[in-house]
């Protein structure tokens, strides 16, 4: 599937970048600009720009940037072509793949995505339709799932021959190569294929945008000789620890409660789904990851945790309140009666008694101080000093000052405790996380000093540039890059790209001279979307941010100029300023070669060339070109 470069140029200008980011960060404006607090990274005060003339967004704390298309798919983590869908999505725009160019190479994402989609069409017809899923079928009928549900989450069945995939994979003709990469099967030594998933319950494993990435495989009763569930292993398009399951059919719901309820298992989740309680996510196979707690708290800062009420149920709650609480999320726990899980407590009690069940959550403090209690700590005087100290480990990690002195009243007239005890615990567990902090911002030093090595070596950061002369070349550089097709013509009959000092200016010169010559759009966006290297796309954005803008310093060195950076004069001024400093260079060339000449009549072209450069230097400084 391939969108016409038109169709993404449409998208893009149809979309204003600030009311599509201003849905995930809040904007005020600055200025000319709007800024905001970094989804990319933690920060106290705004360094995130978003530019509404230049429909770019620029994080100067950690160099995240692009046009509105870069945001979606960093923030969503999506794929370029699920950005421009979900944009056009957005606006109404209709999406019409282009047939003619249809036959160009997909990229190898979108082939994968293929693959799993259709095999997840494979896995529900098995189940819905086929005379050999009546199993898997009764598997779920016990489990009251409705047949809307299974259709929701694309529930299926692998059959359980050794090769029925493999042989629907070679009637369809898919790739074989990609289908062993993405785990769907795999060879013996002699080289035969066969299913991975045989006579398992499918559940598909979809992104936040809800493409297919991957499948969790769960035995059926009957057969309980192989491991439980079976997933699929990493690939290109699945990153275990960064998928949340279920997030794309509880986004909105969750947005609209701001609350997410975290359960464990893929069975919890769609039974409660089905029952109304649509503002819930799985972990899924693998503890809570922090890079999950990130994606979730893009939607909320909410969570309920709702693990079983098993040892690994608590343990995997314990575990989750520290990678929570350090994302600052607001934790409660609640939990269904030991020997239950969601799932059966639903369909044993309903969901009025469930409900129940979400509103009394406790804290995370009530909740872990009752799991000492439950354990005896609290009756020997050692091992209550004990649980205090683990108690308040996990306030430690918390980094609203309140919030802290808060958890630590409470603690302290839970127990019965001098609160000084307690501050005195809290210092020390703090002090503990900061020589661990320490230990980082020390890296983080170190990391920074290389990267200034390495930066005054090629010259490439923009702070850095003092000389007048690379300055001004910056701004060509600028100017390139915006897009105006009459003003990049100018600038390359003027200057060639060797003309360019830096090595930086001559590879983003290069980008644009490409496109230019070979007539392909020049907007903008277009041209950004062309840089591949991160360095160099991180210096444009700071070049064409406001922090270093051309007109900001041209205001300085003359007011009546106009804000236009297109305007005639100021190109015209820029160029000449170049072309100055190139002949500036070439008299210098050659002086030295007059210098070093034995050769007379080599002298004498050489002094007439440095007339002729010197002329054209003198109408240049009277007139610009
Ligand atoms: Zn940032």
């Amino acid at each position: 599937m391939r969108i016409p470069e038109s169709k993404i140029e449409e998208i893009r200008s149809s979309a204003s970048i600030v009311d599509i980011i201003s849905d995930y960060v809040q904007l005020r404006k600055r200025g000319k600009n709007f800024i905001g607090l970094c989804p990319f990274h933690s920060e106290k005060t705004p360094s995130f720009t978003v530019s509404e003339e230049k429909q770019i967004f620029h994080c100067f704390g950690c160099h995240t940037g692009g046009n509105v298309f870069k945001f979606l798919m960093e923030y969503q983590k999506i794929s370029f072509v699920e950005a421009v869908q979900e944009l056009a999505e957005k606006l109404g725009i209709n999406l019409e793949y282009n047939e003619e160019i249809g036959t160009e190479k997909q990229s190898e994402q979108e082939l994968l995505y293929e693959i799993n989609t259709t095999v997840a069409r494979y896995f529900s017809d098995n189940l819905l339709k086929s005379d050999r899923g009546e199993t898997a079928r009764k598997y779920f009928e016990n489990r009251k799932i409705k047949i809307q549900t299974m259709r929701s989450f694309g529930l299926g069945f692998a059959l359980s021959g050794r090769d029925d995939l493999v042989n629907f994979l070679n009637e369809k003709k898919i790739d074989i190569e990609r289908s062993l990469n993405l785990g769907l099967i795999s060879s013996y030594e002699d080289g035969r294929l066969y299913d991975k998933f045989s006579g398992r319950i499918i559940f598909p494993i979809f992104s936040p945008n809800g493409r297919v990435v991957a499948f969790a495989g769960r035995v059926l009763e009957t057969e309980k000789k192989a491991a439980k569930y079976l997933n699929s292993p990493e690939s290109l398009i699945y990153i275990k620890g960064r998928i949340l399951y279920g997030l794309s059919h509880a986004k909105d719901e969750i947005r609209k409660l701001d609350k997410a309820i975290i359960v464990e298992g893929y069975m919890d989740l769609i039974s409660l789904f089905q029952n109304g309680i649509k503002n819930i996510v799985a972990v899924s196979g693998t503890a809570l990851t922090d890079e999950q707690v990130q994606l979730l708290s893009r939607y909320t800062k909410n969570v309920v945790l709702l693990f079983d009420a098993d040892t690994a149920g608590i343990k995997a709650s314990m575990r989750s309140i520290e990678i929570l609480l350090k994302r600052d999320m607001d934790i409660k726990i609640a939990s269904v009666p030991a020997g239950e899980d969601p799932d059966s407590f639903l369909n044993k009690y309903g969901k009025e008694r469930f409900d129940e069940i979400i509103l009394g959550s406790q804290n995370f403090l009530e909740y872990q101080s009752a799991y000492y209690e439950s354990l005896g700590m609290f009756k020997e005087p050692a091992k209550m000093a004990e649980a205090i100290r683990e108690l308040v480990k996990p306030v430690a990690l918390i980094s609203d000052e309140l919030k802290r002195t808060l958890l630590i009243k409470t603690i302290a007239s839970n127990f019965n405790l001098r609160e000084k005890l307690l501050e005195n615990e809290l210092l020390r567990a703090l002090a503990e996380q900061d020589k661990f902090k320490g230990r980082e911002i020390a890296r983080k030093d170190i990391n920074q000093k290389v990267n200034e090595k390495s930066i005054a070596k090629t010259e490439i950061k923009s702070d850095l540039i003092s000389d007048s002369n690379l300055i001004n070349e910056r701004e060509i550089i600028e100017l390139l890059f915006m897009g105006d097709e009459k003003s990049i013509k100018r600038i390359f009959e003027n200057i060639q790209i060797e003309d360019f000092e830096l090595e930086i200016h001559r590879s983003l010169a290069k980008i644009v001279y490409d496109s230019f010559s070979k007539n392909d759009e020049l907007s903008a966006g277009a041209l950004l979307d062309k840089i591949a290297e991160a360095e160099e796309q991180n210096y444009l954005m700071e070049i064409i941010s406001d922090k270093y803008s051309v007109s900001n310093r041209w205001e300085e060195v003359s007011d009546s100029i106009t804000h236009n950076k297109l305007s005639e004069k100021y190109l015209s001024d820029v160029l000449r300023k170049k072309r100055i400093d190139i002949l500036n260079k070439m008299i210098a060339d050659n002086t030295k070669k007059i210098e070093s000449s034995q050769d007379e009549n080599e002298i004498l072209q050489l002094m007439r060339n440095e007339v002729e450069l010197k002329n054209e230097r003198t109408s240049l400084l009277k007139t610009g070109i």
